[in-house]
């Protein structure tokens, strides 16, 4: 390894961009060298289902310019670079035929959104929204039009659904499953919101898949499984993401449901770690801003000299559905126990209990979501 190399991070989303500037809390001056496939703008990933509440187009939402990044931060910044290796043993980022030395690496490079093989001719009218650029394509796209299908009613998809609606779209929203957020919220809370959206304009069309999507004059046909037919202009798929682990499968890293790294972020090759959502931590895969934020913490310490290990606290999902608010603190995978639920219309408070009655999880929505505070400090963190 040598040692006058830089540290390089890939990725400038919010885990990247979040551990640089930890990094410099720290440390003014130690070489960061950061490459990104995207331009390098920073903003907040959160705020692209907030973009017609909140008034902003994608030009608003952008943060900060890569070059204004790079003067904030004080790194050499790479945009529109796409990495395509990595050689571990000889320390260095493989850019097509170009060889980059490093002496710490760190993934950062997220997850890549689920696309659905469906017949038909109408692909060019599908956009998937995972980025800035991806945002401001799909409001290009949207300029002059005003029909929407949705497909997937997970988190994203509901988020966009709200939005949409608040922007004075009509919308289509088509999943599989027989309420919102399946995995995320128990029936009854997820049930609320799918009430709330349809109360305030929305159509859902639940237990379908898309079957087709045809071109049909300037827009497109959805023909659903269950015969149902939806025409719209355009059409967000919102499916679901991946972390991005195949490059670092190939350059002999451990892999799972992401890049396989413990509590300090260690990959299983010395002087590589991966954070954000392509990183499976101590066999967490939290697609959230929170686990991002504690991992950069403690990863900037650790590359500054001091080993750290991360530590999860309680840490509720906020979901941005203002027609009906929703926080979620999921309990932990194969815990024991079960939902206690209330609900008045479309306010739910559903506890999730273990048998000695100790509270593991909660969902909240309409007024009980004013309680997800006092309701988090009652549920134990992950790490202990
Ligand atoms: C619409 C939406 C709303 C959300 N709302 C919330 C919310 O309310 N609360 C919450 O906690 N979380 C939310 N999330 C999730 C949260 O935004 C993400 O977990 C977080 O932004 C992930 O950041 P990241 O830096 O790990 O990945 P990304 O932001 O995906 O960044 C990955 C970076 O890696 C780069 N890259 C990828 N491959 C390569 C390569 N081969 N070479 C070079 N560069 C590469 C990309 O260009 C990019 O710069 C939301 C997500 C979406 C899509």
């Amino acid at each position: 390894m040598s040692s006058d190399a830089p540290i390089i991070i890939i990725g400038t989303g919010l885990s990247g961009y979040s551990l640089a500037r930890e990094i410099r809390k720290q440390d003014k001056t130690t070489q960061l060298l950061m490459v990104t496939a995207d331009d390098g703008f920073s903003y907040s990933k959160p705020m692209l289902s907030t973009g017609f509440t909140k008034g902003k187009d994608a030009d608003e939402l952008a943060q900060a310019t890569s070059g204004g990044m790079v003067e904030q931060l004080n790194i050499e910044l790479r945009t529109h670079t796409v990495v395509t290796g990595i050689d571990a043993e000889r320390h260095e980022l493989l850019i097509g035929e170009e060889r980059l030395a490093y002496s710490r690496l760190v993934l950062a490079w997220g997850a890549d959104v689920i696309r659905l093989s469906i017949p038909g001719d109408g692909h060019p009218h599908v956009y998937s929204i995972n980025d800035l650029m991806d945002y401001r394509a799909f409001r290009q796209a949207l300029s002059g039009r005003k029909r929407v299908a949705i497909m997937g009613a997970g988190l994203i998809g509901c988020e966009f659904a709200n939005d949409l609606l608040n922007g004075d779209y009509e919308v289509d929203v088509i999943a599989p499953s027989d309420t919102a957020m399946p995995g995320l919220l128990p029936p009854e809370a997820a049930n609320a919101v799918v009430d709330a959206l349809s109360e305030a304009g929305a159509r859902f069309h639940l237990e379908a898949v898309v079957d087709r999507i045809d071109r049909q004059g300037d827009g497109v046909r959805l023909t659903l499984s269950s015969g149902e037919l939806v025409d719209a202009d355009i059409v967000i798929s919102a499916v679901g993401l991946r972390p991005r682990i195949e490059l670092a499968r190939s350059a002999g890293l451990e892999t799972g449901r992401g890049i396989v790294v413990n509590r300090a972020l260690e990959t299983s090759l010395p002087d590589i770690y991966a954070l954000g959502d392509c990183a499976e931590v101590d066999g967490h895969v939290l697609l959230y801003v929170l686990p991002l934020m504690a991992c950069a913490r403690a990863l900037a310490k650790t590359l500054m000299g001091e080993r750290t290990e991360v530590r999860y606290g309680t840490m509720p999902v906020m979901v941005k559905t203002p027609c009906c608010p929703t926080a979620v603190c999921p309990p932990p995978a194969n815990a024991s126990g079960e939902w206690e639920v209330e609900r008045e219309g479309n306010n739910v408070r559903a506890l999730f209990k273990s048998p000695d009655g100790e509270t593991l999880g909660f969902a909240v929505t309409g007024d009980y979501a004013l309680e997800k505070q006092l309701l988090a400090k009652e549920v134990p963190p992950i790490h202990p």
